[in-house]
């Protein structure tokens, strides 16, 4: 029993060490020698989904759902030009299979290569089986809107959330379908206990679609106080002062050159959108901000993303 302990005990002293050392050597090329090191990998691993979401036109297509060759050297590639932290998203990732490998091996290859920060983004209608990764749940609103936008599915999710022996942070696309009852649903979500901390996206898609579900102008500002209103609240929304104020302004620099992602076996800086300016000028993504303006060496962005991990 001692020496089980003992040894648990070095191995999650090495992990907390690598970590450090890892981040601090990052902290240097990125403030001190101005270097654009690759920071986040993000794996676009398949396309395909059980769900049928009004604002997602990005799915079963089948043009981006990868075979096991690729998902292994995309990781392998990532890793090798510097990245160590990873999200792993989809469609539904959790529905991935090539070869007999699913996620489970995908997250197993990851750590084996040296990746100290897995995420992976999912609908949650599967259950949240790997441990030591973080999983990030959408979860669109209060409880009743959920189940508008996806199929039912909240108690089920919330199920699988409670059995996870991992972190879980809830994720809310933000539209005109679940924005204004922006409150009653966080602290829906905060009152189910499940949930380490909750992020949020404003809808961030081509034109026509944000123009019929999405915020923007003066509808954008006012939900962006709000959400900041109940952070100073004390719930748990991962937003620090200066990606709050940067979304605001919406001022942020970007394309964030620190982050790749790979998505039907094209690699792209920051998303699948860095080349499509109508979107990238009113990106949502609160990550992406929270993520660019860290780089920039604000301390409260630091902060935020060093408690999110
Ligand atoms: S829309 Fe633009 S800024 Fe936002 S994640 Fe995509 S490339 Fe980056």
């Amino acid at each position: 029993m001692l020496k089980d302990w003992i040894i648990y005990w070095f191995v999650s002293l090495r992990k907390t060490l690598r970590r450090l050392w890892v981040y601090a050597s990052f902290a240097v090329d990125t403030f001190l020698l101005r270097r654009d090191r690759p920071y986040l990998f993000i794996l676009v691993i398949n396309d395909k989904c059980n769900l049928d979401c009004f604002y997602c036109t990005s799915k079963n297509t089948g043009q981006y759902d990868l075979d096991y060759a690729a998902v292994w050297s995309s990781l392998a590639d990532a890793y090798s030009r510097g990245h160590r932290a990873l999200v792993i998203t989809g469609g539904e990732p959790m529905l991935w299979q090539s070869e007999g490998a699913a996620i489970g091996d995908v997250i197993a290859y990851a750590r084996e290569l040296g990746f100290l920060d897995i995420a992976v983004f999912t609908n949650g209608t599967f259950p949240l089986e790997s441990d030591g990764i973080t999983f990030i749940v959408t979860i669109d609103g209060t409880r009743a809107t959920h189940n508008s936008i996806r199929a039912g599915t909240y108690d089920t999710i919330l199920g699988h959330v409670r059995a996870a022996n991992t972190r879980v942070v809830a994720s809310i696309t933000l539209s005109k379908a679940n924005a204004q009852e922006l409150d009653p649903a966080i602290k829906e979500i905060v009152a189910t206990r499940a949930f380490t901390g909750i992020t949020f996206n404003l809808l961030t898609h081509n034109p026509d679609i944000v123009a019929r579900y999405g915020i923007s102008g003066e509808e954008r500002l006012r939900i962006l106080d709000r959400i900041w209103r109940l952070k100073r609240q004390g719930y748990p929304i991962i937003l620090s002062r200066a990606a709050y104020l940067a979304l605001r302004a919406n001022n942020w620099k970007r394309p964030v050159k620190q982050i790749e992602l790979f998505a039907g076996k094209r690699l792209f800086t920051c998303c699948r959108d860095v080349g499509n300016p109508e979107i990238c000028r009113d990106c949502g993504y609160s990550s992406c901000v929270e993520i660019s303006k860290a780089l920039e060496g604000k301390p409260s962005a630091i902060f935020e993303l060093m408690k999110a991990k």
